[in-house]
Protein backbone atom coordinates (compact mmCIF):
# COMPACT_ATOMS: atom_id res chain seq x y z
CA UNK A 1 0.00 0.00 0.00
CA UNK A 2 1.26 3.35 -0.97
CA UNK A 3 -0.37 5.54 1.21
CA UNK A 4 -0.95 5.17 4.92
CA UNK A 5 -4.10 3.05 5.39
CA UNK A 6 -7.48 5.24 6.34
CA UNK A 7 -9.85 4.25 8.77
CA UNK A 8 -12.72 6.37 10.15
CA UNK A 9 -13.53 5.09 13.71
CA UNK A 10 -17.85 5.34 13.95
CA UNK A 11 -18.10 6.26 18.43
CA UNK A 12 -15.50 7.22 20.43
CA UNK A 13 -16.87 4.58 23.29
CA UNK A 14 -14.68 2.01 24.96
CA UNK A 15 -13.61 0.48 21.97
CA UNK A 16 -13.62 3.40 19.08
CA UNK A 17 -11.00 5.29 21.96
CA UNK A 18 -8.97 2.57 23.05
CA UNK A 19 -8.68 2.20 18.91
CA UNK A 20 -8.12 5.72 18.34
CA UNK A 21 -5.15 6.05 21.51
CA UNK A 22 -3.85 2.48 19.92
CA UNK A 23 -3.35 3.97 15.99
CA UNK A 24 -2.83 7.44 16.05
CA UNK A 25 0.77 7.66 16.54
CA UNK A 26 1.52 5.27 13.59
CA UNK A 27 1.84 5.22 10.49
CA UNK A 28 -2.25 5.19 10.11
CA UNK A 29 -4.70 7.79 9.56
CA UNK A 30 -7.06 7.63 11.49
CA UNK A 31 -10.10 10.16 12.95
CA UNK A 32 -13.21 9.49 14.69
CA UNK A 33 -16.69 10.58 14.47
CA UNK A 34 -18.62 11.09 17.94
CA UNK A 35 -22.07 11.88 18.10
CA UNK A 36 -22.40 12.86 21.60
CA UNK A 37 -20.20 15.58 23.70
CA UNK A 38 -16.63 15.03 24.58
CA UNK A 39 -18.33 14.63 28.49
CA UNK A 40 -20.24 11.63 28.44
CA UNK A 41 -24.11 11.38 29.41
CA UNK A 42 -23.41 8.04 30.91
CA UNK A 43 -21.59 9.68 33.91
CA UNK A 44 -24.31 8.83 36.49
CA UNK A 45 -23.20 5.54 37.17
CA UNK A 46 -20.70 3.21 37.43
CA UNK A 47 -19.31 0.14 36.19
CA UNK A 48 -17.00 -2.85 36.72
CA UNK A 49 -14.17 -3.70 34.19
CA UNK A 50 -13.64 -7.41 34.30
CA UNK A 51 -9.53 -8.55 35.12
CA UNK A 52 -9.64 -9.72 31.21
CA UNK A 53 -10.19 -5.97 30.20
CA UNK A 54 -6.79 -5.01 32.33
CA UNK A 55 -4.71 -8.10 31.46
CA UNK A 56 -5.06 -7.10 27.78
CA UNK A 57 -5.10 -3.39 28.50
CA UNK A 58 -1.41 -4.20 30.53
CA UNK A 59 -0.28 -5.48 27.61
CA UNK A 60 -1.02 -3.07 24.71
CA UNK A 61 -1.47 0.02 26.43
CA UNK A 62 0.56 -0.05 30.08
CA UNK A 63 -0.40 3.73 30.82
CA UNK A 64 -3.93 3.89 30.29
CA UNK A 65 -4.17 0.43 32.40
CA UNK A 66 -1.91 2.72 35.10
CA UNK A 67 -3.75 5.71 34.58
CA UNK A 68 -6.96 3.66 35.29
CA UNK A 69 -6.35 1.59 38.14
CA UNK A 70 -4.69 5.23 40.09
CA UNK A 71 -6.04 5.47 43.44
CA UNK A 72 -8.93 8.17 42.99
CA UNK A 73 -10.20 6.93 39.28
CA UNK A 74 -10.95 3.33 40.34
CA UNK A 75 -11.44 0.60 43.26
CA UNK A 76 -9.76 -2.49 42.91
CA UNK A 77 -12.35 -5.27 41.89
CA UNK A 78 -11.01 -8.00 44.52
CA UNK A 79 -13.52 -10.49 45.05
CA UNK A 80 -17.25 -11.56 44.14
CA UNK A 81 -19.32 -12.56 46.75
CA UNK A 82 -23.11 -14.07 46.66
CA UNK A 83 -25.98 -14.68 48.68
CA UNK A 84 -29.47 -14.16 50.00
CA UNK A 85 -30.83 -11.06 50.86
CA UNK A 86 -31.75 -12.24 54.10
CA UNK A 87 -28.32 -12.09 54.58
CA UNK A 88 -27.12 -15.56 54.31
CA UNK A 89 -23.38 -15.80 52.03
CA UNK A 90 -23.82 -18.50 49.54
CA UNK A 91 -20.43 -18.16 48.07
CA UNK A 92 -17.31 -15.35 48.21
CA UNK A 93 -14.73 -15.91 45.80
CA UNK A 94 -11.29 -13.89 45.75
CA UNK A 95 -11.10 -13.26 41.79
CA UNK A 96 -7.27 -13.96 41.83
CA UNK A 97 -8.68 -17.74 42.42
CA UNK A 98 -10.05 -17.46 39.04
CA UNK A 99 -7.90 -14.47 36.95
CA UNK A 100 -3.99 -13.37 36.81
CA UNK A 101 -5.40 -10.15 38.10
CA UNK A 102 -7.69 -7.86 39.74
CA UNK A 103 -10.39 -5.84 37.95
CA UNK A 104 -11.97 -2.54 38.60
CA UNK A 105 -14.88 -0.59 39.81
CA UNK A 106 -15.13 3.02 38.42
CA UNK A 107 -17.76 5.77 37.41
CA UNK A 108 -18.43 5.65 33.84
CA UNK A 109 -17.47 9.69 33.71
CA UNK A 110 -14.02 8.64 34.64
CA UNK A 111 -13.29 5.61 32.43
CA UNK A 112 -14.60 8.24 29.44
CA UNK A 113 -12.09 10.63 30.71
CA UNK A 114 -9.03 8.42 30.97
CA UNK A 115 -10.20 7.13 27.80
CA UNK A 116 -10.43 10.06 25.81
CA UNK A 117 -7.65 11.76 27.43
CA UNK A 118 -5.07 12.54 24.53
CA UNK A 119 -7.38 11.49 21.79
CA UNK A 120 -6.67 13.40 18.43
CA UNK A 121 -8.87 13.63 15.60
CA UNK A 122 -12.19 12.72 17.31
CA UNK A 123 -14.78 15.34 15.96
CA UNK A 124 -17.17 15.29 18.78
CA UNK A 125 -21.07 16.59 18.20
CA UNK A 126 -21.22 15.02 14.98
CA UNK A 127 -23.24 12.61 13.49
CA UNK A 128 -22.82 10.50 10.13
CA UNK A 129 -25.55 11.57 7.94
CA UNK A 130 -24.49 8.99 4.58
CA UNK A 131 -21.46 6.33 4.56
CA UNK A 132 -20.90 3.49 1.50
CA UNK A 133 -18.49 2.00 -1.14
CA UNK A 134 -17.60 3.87 -4.08
CA UNK A 135 -15.23 2.23 -6.76
CA UNK A 136 -11.89 3.45 -5.85
CA UNK A 137 -9.21 1.27 -4.36
CA UNK A 138 -9.78 2.69 -0.89
CA UNK A 139 -13.23 2.14 -1.25
CA UNK A 140 -15.51 4.42 1.58
CA UNK A 141 -16.59 7.49 1.75
CA UNK A 142 -18.44 9.34 4.79
CA UNK A 143 -20.89 12.39 5.19
CA UNK A 144 -21.35 13.87 8.69
CA UNK A 145 -22.31 16.71 10.12
CA UNK A 146 -21.55 18.76 13.08
CA UNK A 147 -24.35 19.27 15.37
CA UNK A 148 -23.63 22.69 16.60
CA UNK A 149 -22.75 23.67 13.16
CA UNK A 150 -24.93 22.33 10.70
CA UNK A 151 -21.81 21.84 8.91
CA UNK A 152 -21.11 19.02 6.12
CA UNK A 153 -18.28 17.25 5.85
CA UNK A 154 -17.42 14.59 3.17
CA UNK A 155 -14.09 12.15 3.82
CA UNK A 156 -13.27 10.12 0.72
CA UNK A 157 -10.86 7.86 0.37
CA UNK A 158 -11.14 5.28 3.35
CA UNK A 159 -9.62 1.82 3.76
CA UNK A 160 -11.97 0.83 6.72
CA UNK A 161 -14.63 1.88 8.60
CA UNK A 162 -15.10 0.39 12.01
CA UNK A 163 -18.21 0.38 13.77
CA UNK A 164 -18.06 1.37 17.33
CA UNK A 165 -21.36 2.41 17.41
CA UNK A 166 -22.69 0.85 20.46
CA UNK A 167 -25.76 -1.52 20.48
CA UNK A 168 -27.77 0.34 17.92
CA UNK A 169 -25.40 0.37 15.59
CA UNK A 170 -25.65 2.42 12.04
CA UNK A 171 -22.73 0.84 10.73
CA UNK A 172 -24.01 -2.79 11.13
CA UNK A 173 -27.14 -1.72 10.00
CA UNK A 174 -25.89 0.08 6.51
CA UNK A 175 -23.62 -2.36 5.67
CA UNK A 176 -24.08 -5.85 7.65
CA UNK A 177 -27.89 -6.72 9.23
CA UNK A 178 -30.61 -4.78 11.67
CA UNK A 179 -29.64 -7.50 14.35
CA UNK A 180 -32.87 -8.95 16.26
CA UNK A 181 -32.29 -9.18 20.14
CA UNK A 182 -32.91 -11.72 22.52
CA UNK A 183 -34.66 -10.97 25.44
CA UNK A 184 -34.20 -12.58 28.63
CA UNK A 185 -36.94 -11.45 30.45
CA UNK A 186 -35.48 -9.72 32.99
CA UNK A 187 -35.58 -5.75 34.00
CA UNK A 188 -32.17 -4.15 34.84
CA UNK A 189 -32.02 -0.85 36.70
CA UNK A 190 -28.62 1.07 37.90
CA UNK A 191 -28.43 4.17 40.43
CA UNK A 192 -25.77 6.02 42.28
CA UNK A 193 -26.37 6.32 46.05
CA UNK A 194 -23.85 7.73 48.98
CA UNK A 195 -22.43 5.01 50.48
CA UNK A 196 -23.56 5.94 54.00
CA UNK A 197 -23.50 4.52 56.72
CA UNK A 198 -20.45 2.39 54.71
CA UNK A 199 -22.08 -0.83 54.59
CA UNK A 200 -20.67 -1.80 51.19
CA UNK A 201 -17.07 -1.94 49.20
CA UNK A 202 -16.12 -4.99 47.15
CA UNK A 203 -18.53 -6.44 44.73
CA UNK A 204 -21.76 -8.03 46.08
CA UNK A 205 -24.95 -9.50 44.97
CA UNK A 206 -27.67 -10.80 47.00
CA UNK A 207 -30.53 -13.23 45.70
CA UNK A 208 -34.81 -13.39 46.60
CA UNK A 209 -36.21 -15.81 43.74
CA UNK A 210 -35.52 -14.37 40.34
CA UNK A 211 -34.90 -10.82 41.50
CA UNK A 212 -31.25 -9.58 42.35
CA UNK A 213 -30.02 -6.91 44.55
CA UNK A 214 -26.02 -6.37 43.20
CA UNK A 215 -23.96 -3.19 44.97
CA UNK A 216 -20.24 -2.22 45.08
CA UNK A 217 -18.44 1.41 46.33
CA UNK A 218 -16.61 3.60 43.96
CA UNK A 219 -14.14 6.43 44.58
CA UNK A 220 -16.23 9.64 45.51
CA UNK A 221 -17.45 7.49 48.55
CA UNK A 222 -20.41 5.95 46.30
CA UNK A 223 -22.47 2.84 45.75
CA UNK A 224 -23.31 1.76 42.45
CA UNK A 225 -26.79 -0.34 42.68
CA UNK A 226 -27.87 -2.80 39.90
CA UNK A 227 -31.22 -4.35 40.75
CA UNK A 228 -32.86 -6.67 38.30
CA UNK A 229 -36.58 -8.55 38.56
CA UNK A 230 -38.29 -11.14 36.12
CA UNK A 231 -40.80 -9.71 33.88
CA UNK A 232 -43.18 -11.39 32.09
CA UNK A 233 -43.43 -12.85 28.47
CA UNK A 234 -44.97 -9.90 26.73
CA UNK A 235 -41.95 -8.11 27.77
CA UNK A 236 -43.47 -4.74 29.22
CA UNK A 237 -42.02 -4.13 32.99
CA UNK A 238 -45.55 -3.06 34.21
CA UNK A 239 -45.72 1.00 35.98
CA UNK A 240 -46.71 -1.04 38.78
CA UNK A 241 -43.03 -2.54 38.46
CA UNK A 242 -41.33 0.88 39.09
CA UNK A 243 -43.11 2.13 42.32
CA UNK A 244 -41.17 1.72 45.81
CA UNK A 245 -44.23 -0.50 47.28
CA UNK A 246 -43.20 -3.44 44.49
CA UNK A 247 -39.62 -3.15 45.01
CA UNK A 248 -39.95 -2.90 48.69
CA UNK A 249 -41.50 -6.48 48.29
CA UNK A 250 -39.58 -7.96 45.14
CA UNK A 251 -36.54 -8.50 47.38
CA UNK A 252 -38.18 -9.26 50.39
CA UNK A 253 -37.39 -12.55 52.64
CA UNK A 254 -39.75 -14.18 55.25
CA UNK A 255 -36.98 -13.72 57.70
CA UNK A 256 -36.62 -9.91 56.87
CA UNK A 257 -33.49 -7.71 55.12
CA UNK A 258 -30.40 -7.97 56.50
CA UNK A 259 -28.78 -4.64 57.29
CA UNK A 260 -27.09 -4.46 53.84
CA UNK A 261 -30.31 -5.26 51.94
CA UNK A 262 -32.30 -2.58 54.05
CA UNK A 263 -30.16 -0.01 53.16
CA UNK A 264 -29.52 -1.21 49.28
CA UNK A 265 -33.67 -1.29 49.08
CA UNK A 266 -34.18 1.92 51.10
CA UNK A 267 -31.40 4.11 48.52
CA UNK A 268 -33.44 2.31 45.55
CA UNK A 269 -37.05 3.49 46.94
CA UNK A 270 -35.84 6.95 47.84
CA UNK A 271 -34.33 7.64 44.68
CA UNK A 272 -36.57 6.08 42.06
CA UNK A 273 -37.09 9.32 39.85
CA UNK A 274 -33.80 8.74 38.91
CA UNK A 275 -34.02 5.43 37.85
CA UNK A 276 -33.68 4.59 33.80
CA UNK A 277 -35.52 1.40 33.23
CA UNK A 278 -33.91 -1.25 30.84
CA UNK A 279 -34.53 -4.79 29.90
CA UNK A 280 -31.81 -7.41 29.61
CA UNK A 281 -30.97 -8.07 25.94
CA UNK A 282 -28.02 -8.98 23.73
CA UNK A 283 -27.69 -9.53 19.83
CA UNK A 284 -26.39 -11.94 17.70
CA UNK A 285 -22.65 -11.28 16.19
CA UNK A 286 -21.57 -9.91 13.25
CA UNK A 287 -17.62 -8.93 12.49
CA UNK A 288 -17.45 -7.93 9.27
CA UNK A 289 -18.96 -7.39 5.91
CA UNK A 290 -19.15 -9.25 3.08
CA UNK A 291 -17.08 -6.83 1.69
CA UNK A 292 -14.44 -6.85 4.04
CA UNK A 293 -14.04 -3.08 4.19
CA UNK A 294 -16.15 -2.98 7.43
CA UNK A 295 -15.88 -3.99 10.97
CA UNK A 296 -17.72 -4.26 13.79
CA UNK A 297 -16.54 -4.23 17.09
CA UNK A 298 -17.89 -3.73 20.73
CA UNK A 299 -21.37 -3.74 21.48
CA UNK A 300 -22.34 -2.74 17.68
CA UNK A 301 -20.70 -6.65 17.16
CA UNK A 302 -21.95 -8.82 20.08
CA UNK A 303 -24.10 -6.50 23.02
CA UNK A 304 -24.50 -9.33 25.71
CA UNK A 305 -26.34 -10.23 28.93
CA UNK A 306 -24.78 -7.79 31.33
CA UNK A 307 -24.60 -10.81 34.26
CA UNK A 308 -20.97 -11.04 34.32
CA UNK A 309 -20.14 -7.57 33.39
CA UNK A 310 -18.33 -8.48 30.10
CA UNK A 311 -20.49 -5.63 28.19
CA UNK A 312 -17.22 -3.20 28.20
CA UNK A 313 -14.96 -5.64 29.30
CA UNK A 314 -15.24 -7.35 25.57
CA UNK A 315 -15.01 -3.94 24.06
CA UNK A 316 -11.21 -3.52 25.60
CA UNK A 317 -10.55 -7.18 24.66
CA UNK A 318 -12.06 -5.78 20.84
CA UNK A 319 -10.13 -2.88 20.76
CA UNK A 320 -7.07 -3.93 22.18
CA UNK A 321 -6.89 -6.91 19.84
CA UNK A 322 -7.78 -4.78 17.09
CA UNK A 323 -4.61 -2.35 18.00
CA UNK A 324 -2.49 -5.18 18.15
CA UNK A 325 -3.47 -6.99 14.81
CA UNK A 326 -2.50 -3.85 13.06
CA UNK A 327 0.64 -3.42 14.93
CA UNK A 328 1.97 -6.52 13.62
CA UNK A 329 1.00 -5.79 10.26
CA UNK A 330 2.40 -2.82 9.77
CA UNK A 331 5.31 -4.26 11.62
CA UNK A 332 5.57 -7.12 9.00
CA UNK A 333 3.35 -6.63 5.94
CA UNK A 334 3.64 -3.26 4.46
CA UNK A 335 1.01 -4.20 1.71
CA UNK A 336 -1.39 -6.08 3.73
CA UNK A 337 -5.09 -6.22 2.98
CA UNK A 338 -8.17 -5.27 4.70
CA UNK A 339 -10.37 -7.93 3.84
CA UNK A 340 -7.74 -10.18 5.50
CA UNK A 341 -7.12 -7.93 8.12
CA UNK A 342 -11.16 -8.33 8.72
CA UNK A 343 -11.09 -11.83 8.20
CA UNK A 344 -8.12 -12.67 10.58
CA UNK A 345 -9.54 -10.63 13.36
CA UNK A 346 -13.04 -12.43 12.84
CA UNK A 347 -11.45 -15.68 13.46
CA UNK A 348 -9.66 -15.02 16.47
CA UNK A 349 -12.68 -13.74 18.08
CA UNK A 350 -15.18 -15.34 17.11
CA UNK A 351 -15.22 -18.50 19.23
CA UNK A 352 -13.91 -15.85 22.34
CA UNK A 353 -17.55 -14.48 21.89
CA UNK A 354 -19.12 -16.83 21.27
CA UNK A 355 -17.82 -18.55 24.52
CA UNK A 356 -18.64 -15.35 26.67
CA UNK A 357 -21.93 -14.79 25.31
CA UNK A 358 -22.98 -18.36 26.04
CA UNK A 359 -21.37 -17.95 29.23
CA UNK A 360 -23.58 -14.71 30.09
CA UNK A 361 -26.56 -16.52 29.21
CA UNK A 362 -25.88 -19.71 31.34
CA UNK A 363 -24.84 -17.50 34.28
CA UNK A 364 -28.14 -15.49 33.76
CA UNK A 365 -30.43 -18.40 35.56
CA UNK A 366 -30.72 -17.08 39.11
CA UNK A 367 -32.24 -13.73 37.33
CA UNK A 368 -34.91 -15.64 36.29
CA UNK A 369 -38.79 -16.34 37.02
CA UNK A 370 -38.41 -19.24 39.36
CA UNK A 371 -35.75 -19.65 40.07
CA UNK A 372 -33.96 -21.64 43.00
CA UNK A 373 -30.72 -18.87 44.03
CA UNK A 374 -29.59 -21.09 46.28
CA UNK A 375 -29.10 -24.47 44.00
CA UNK A 376 -28.04 -21.77 41.69
CA UNK A 377 -25.26 -19.80 43.45
CA UNK A 378 -23.77 -23.73 44.66
CA UNK A 379 -23.64 -24.38 41.25
CA UNK A 380 -21.34 -21.75 40.78
CA UNK A 381 -19.14 -22.65 43.49
CA UNK A 382 -18.25 -25.87 41.49
CA UNK A 383 -15.36 -26.81 39.42
CA UNK A 384 -16.93 -26.53 35.92
CA UNK A 385 -18.25 -22.85 36.41
CA UNK A 386 -14.55 -21.81 38.05
CA UNK A 387 -12.71 -23.63 34.80
CA UNK A 388 -15.07 -21.29 32.61
CA UNK A 389 -14.05 -18.00 34.97
CA UNK A 390 -10.41 -19.08 34.68
CA UNK A 391 -11.04 -19.07 30.97
CA UNK A 392 -12.50 -15.89 30.91
CA UNK A 393 -10.63 -13.68 32.68
CA UNK A 394 -7.48 -15.48 31.58
CA UNK A 395 -7.76 -16.45 27.85
CA UNK A 396 -7.66 -13.01 26.34
CA UNK A 397 -6.20 -13.08 22.72
CA UNK A 398 -2.56 -13.33 22.11
CA UNK A 399 -1.64 -10.05 21.26
CA UNK A 400 2.24 -10.76 20.72
C1 LIG B 1 -25.80 1.74 32.79
C2 LIG B 1 -24.89 0.68 32.19
C3 LIG B 1 -24.07 -0.07 33.02
C4 LIG B 1 -23.21 -1.04 32.47
N1 LIG B 1 -22.40 -1.73 33.31
C5 LIG B 1 -21.44 -2.52 32.78
C6 LIG B 1 -20.49 -3.16 33.64
O1 LIG B 1 -20.56 -3.06 34.87
N2 LIG B 1 -19.48 -3.88 33.07
C7 LIG B 1 -19.39 -4.03 31.71
O2 LIG B 1 -18.42 -4.67 31.25
N3 LIG B 1 -20.32 -3.49 30.88
C8 LIG B 1 -21.33 -2.74 31.37
N4 LIG B 1 -22.26 -2.18 30.55
C9 LIG B 1 -22.20 -2.48 29.11
C10 LIG B 1 -21.28 -1.51 28.45
O3 LIG B 1 -21.73 -0.20 28.64
C11 LIG B 1 -21.19 -1.74 26.96
O4 LIG B 1 -21.05 -3.11 26.69
C12 LIG B 1 -19.98 -0.99 26.43
O5 LIG B 1 -20.10 0.38 26.70
C13 LIG B 1 -19.80 -1.24 24.95
O6 LIG B 1 -18.74 -0.46 24.48
P1 LIG B 1 -18.69 0.03 23.00
O7 LIG B 1 -17.39 0.71 22.84
O8 LIG B 1 -19.03 -1.07 22.09
O9 LIG B 1 -19.91 1.04 22.83
P2 LIG B 1 -20.37 2.25 23.70
O10 LIG B 1 -19.57 2.38 24.94
O11 LIG B 1 -21.85 2.13 23.76
O12 LIG B 1 -19.98 3.49 22.81
C14 LIG B 1 -20.60 3.77 21.60
C15 LIG B 1 -20.29 5.21 21.25
O13 LIG B 1 -20.73 5.46 19.93
C16 LIG B 1 -21.43 6.68 19.87
N5 LIG B 1 -22.34 6.58 18.74
C17 LIG B 1 -23.43 5.78 18.63
N6 LIG B 1 -23.99 5.91 17.41
C18 LIG B 1 -23.22 6.79 16.73
C19 LIG B 1 -23.28 7.35 15.43
N7 LIG B 1 -24.23 6.97 14.56
N8 LIG B 1 -22.36 8.25 15.06
C20 LIG B 1 -21.39 8.64 15.92
N9 LIG B 1 -21.28 8.15 17.18
C21 LIG B 1 -22.18 7.24 17.57
C22 LIG B 1 -22.09 6.79 21.23
O14 LIG B 1 -22.39 8.14 21.55
C23 LIG B 1 -21.00 6.21 22.14
O15 LIG B 1 -20.09 7.18 22.58
C24 LIG B 1 -23.18 -1.26 31.07
C25 LIG B 1 -24.04 -0.52 30.26
C26 LIG B 1 -24.89 0.43 30.80
C27 LIG B 1 -25.82 1.23 29.89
Amino acid sequence: MSKPLRIAVIGAGVAGCLIVRGLQQLEVEIFCIEKGPEENLLAGTGLNVGPNALKILQQIDPELAAALQTAGTSLPWNSWKAGLTDGRVIFDLPLLQVADNPGIRIRWSQLYRQLRSHLTNVYYNTTVVEMGYTHSSAPLYLVVEDQVTGERHQFHEIDLILGCDGRYSQVRQTFIDTPQPAHLGTCIYRLLVPNTPQLIDDYQQWFHNGSRLLAFSIPGDEVYIAGSFPIAADLVIPEIAKSPDFLWQCYKPQQGYSQVCEFLVTAICENIEQIHWARIQEIPPAFGDARGHILCLGDSSHAMFPTLGQGATQAFEDGCFFVAQVRRYLAHQRNFSVPALVESFTATRRDRIKFVQQFSRDASDSLLAGSNPITELQAKTQNSFLEKLRRLYRDTPNCD
